[in-house]
């Protein structure tokens, strides 16, 4: 199954870079609002310019005097599948997709349709995930490491590690090198992570 990546970017304004994996590459459009999980919002969608798959896993800060110079999240990835009977690379060629996300977040249809230009809207499908809260707003924090955007920009330590679950609790001791990690329990790894800091 391709894969699809949705990177927060904070540059000259907030947007959520939408990629989506077709041959080889990362199709790539910017949101302003990010995505919604509403079928009757219809997300402006400015194509940017292919992105290699490897940028996918790229969390940190784009340096001053750089392109896009802010911080960056993952903020959801996973697989995605083509529900048109074309091609992706077809469909996108006649600026109408439609697909099937099954990230950490984002499950359903959605729908990216060529307006005009680089301007696209991208809307969700209805289906059984349709009208299934607001991802964007609660759930703010990246896949790969919990931070949130403020928190890469500050270089603050991860955000949501006191509330986080074992497995976010047990990849901070591995990055502070803590051992027996292995064998604590959540408030075990807790207590190690919080006295390393
Ligand atoms: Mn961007």
């Amino acid at each position: 199954m391709p894969r699809f990546v949705i990177q927060q970017h904070h540059a000259t304004s907030m947007h959520w870079d939408f990629r989506l994996e077709v041959d080889g590459t990362f199709k790539s459009w910017a949101v302003p609002k990010g995505p919604s999980m509403r079928p009757r919002d219809k997300r402006l969608a400015m194509a940017v310019d292919d992105h290699s798959i490897g940028w996918g896993d790229f969390e940190g800060t784009i340096g001053e005097g750089e392109y896009g110079a802010g911080p960056v999240i993952v903020w959801d990835r996973g697989s995605y599948e083509n529900l048109r009977d074309e091609s992706m690379q077809e469909a996108l060629a006649a600026g109408h997709a439609s697909f099937w996300l099954e990230g950490e977040k984002l499950h359903g249809g959605w729908s990216l349709r060529r307006t005009d230009g680089r301007r696209w809207l991208l809307v969700k499908r209805r289906d059984e995930h349709a009208d299934s809260g607001d991802p964007v707003a609660t759930r703010p924090e990246s896949v790969l490491s919990g931070r949130t955007i403020e928190g890469v920009r500050e270089g603050t330590p991860p955000h949501g590690v006191k509330k986080g679950t074992r497995d976010q609790l047990y990849n901070e001791a591995r990055k502070l090198n803590i051992e027996g990690r292995s064998s604590m329990n959540k408030s075990q790894l807790q207590r190690a992570v919080d006295a390393k800091r």
